[in-house]
C-alpha cells in the first residue's frame, strides 16, 4: 500500500477554526511536512499532536519532493502544511503536490481557512467570478505595471497586501484605476482587531493614510473589476471603426456595425459617431 499526502488547511487567526478532521489527519500521518517548523511547533503544542516536523519550503522543497515521494511509495502517509491558510494559495508547496501526482500517488486536501476567500466572503463585491492576483510586485514601477494590465478586467479582484506596503499599493491603485472604484479591506480576519471595510478607492486611501492602525496586521485587497461602460482601450478601438465606418454609411449604420464589431453598445457609439463628426 502506498501513502497519500493530505494537502491541510491551518487556521489564519482563530483557532476555532481549525476542523476536527484537520487535527485527526496530523495525528495520523508518519511526518508533517511544515514552512516553518518553529512557527508550527506552537500550533501542534496547542493541539497536542506529536507527528514530527520537516521542514519544506520555498528554497527546499524542490530537492526535498523526491525523498517525501520515496517516503509515500514506502507507505508512510505524509501531510503538508504552510504557516497559516491553505498551502499552495501563495505559499509553498506546488512543486510537492506536482511531483506527488507525477509519481501517480494520491492527493487529499482537508481543506479549511483560506484569507481570500473569506474576505470575498464578507466583502460585498461580486462573488459569482473572480480572480486571485496574490502579491502585487513590491515597487512602484512594477506595480502600476501590473494593474495597468488589470485595468480592464471586470471579475472582482482579490490581493495580499503586506502593511506596510498597503498606502502605496491603494495610492497606485487610485493613479490607475481612479478614484471611485470599490475596494474592501480585509484586515486581521478572524482576529481580535478584525476590520472589514467597502470604500471608494480614494476614500480608501485618505482612511489608510489617516490611521496608522489601519497599515499594521495581515491584509487582503478584495477590489470592484472594471463596469460594464467601456474602458478607455475599447473607446480607441471603438472610434478607429467608427471613423473607418463612417466615411461610407450613414452614422445610424455606422454605430449599428460598429456596435456588432465592438460589441459596445448600438446608443453609446451613436452619440460617439456624433461627437466624432462634430
Ligand atoms: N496560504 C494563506 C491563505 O490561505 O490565505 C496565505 C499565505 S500568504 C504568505 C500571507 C498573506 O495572506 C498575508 O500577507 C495576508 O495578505 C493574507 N492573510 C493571511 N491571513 C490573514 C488574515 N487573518 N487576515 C487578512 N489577511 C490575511
Amino acid at each position: 500500500m502506498t501513502g497519500v499526502l493530505y494537502v491541510v488547511a491551518t487556521p489564519i487567526g482563530n483557532l476555532e477554526d481549525w476542523s476536527p478532521r484537520a487535527v485527526a489527519t496530523l495525528r495520523a500521518v508518519s511526518v508533517i511536512a511544515a514552512e516553518d517548523t518553529r512557527h508550527s511547533s506552537r500550533l501542534m503544542q496547542h493541539f497536542n499532536i506529536a507527528t514530527p516536523l520537516l521542514a519544506v519550503h520555498d528554497h527546499n522543497e524542490g530537492s526535498r519532493a523526491a525523498g517525501l515521494v520515496a517516503r509515500l511509495q514506502a507507505g508512510d502517509d505524509i501531510a503538508l502544511i504552510s504557516d497559516a491558510g491553505t498551502p499552495l494559495i501563495s505559499d509553498p508547496g506546488y512543486r510537492l503536490v506536482a511531483a506527488v501526482q507525477a509519481a501517480g500517488l494520491q492527493v487529499v486536501p482537508v481543506p479549511g481557512a483560506c484569507a481570500a476567500i473569506a474576505a470575498l466572503s464578507a466583502a460585498g463585491l461580486p462573488s459569482d467570478r473572480f480572480i486571485f492576483e496574490g502579491f502585487l510586485p513590491a515597487k512602484v514601477q512594477g506595480r502600476r505595471e501590473r494593474l495597468q494590465q488589470l485595468a480592464d478586467e471586470s471579475r472582482t479582484l482579490i490581493f495580499y497586501e503586506a502593511p506596510h506596503r498597503i498606502a502605496d499599493c491603494l495610492a497606485d491603485m487610485v493613479a490607475v484605476l481612479g478614484s471611485e472604484r470599490r475596494v474592501v479591506l480585509a484586515r486581521e480576519v478572524t482576529k481580535a482587531f478584525e476590520t472589514i471595510r467597502q470604500l471608494p478607492l480614494e476614500e480608501m486611501l485618505a482612511f489608510v493614510q489617516g490611521d496608522p492602525n489601519q497599515q499594521r496586521g495581515e491584509i487582503v485587497l478584495v477590489l470592484e473589476g472594471a463596469t460594464a461602460e467601456a474602458g478607455e482601450q475599447d473607446w480607441r478601438e471603438a472610434d478607429r471603426v467608427l471613423g473607418v465606418l463612417m466615411t461610407e454609411l450613414p452614422l445610424k449604420q455606422a454605430a449599428a456595425l460598429a456596435a456588432d464589431i465592438t460589441g459596445l453598445k448600438k446608443n453609446a457609439l451613436y452619440e460617439r459617431a456624433l461627437q466624432l463628426r462634430g
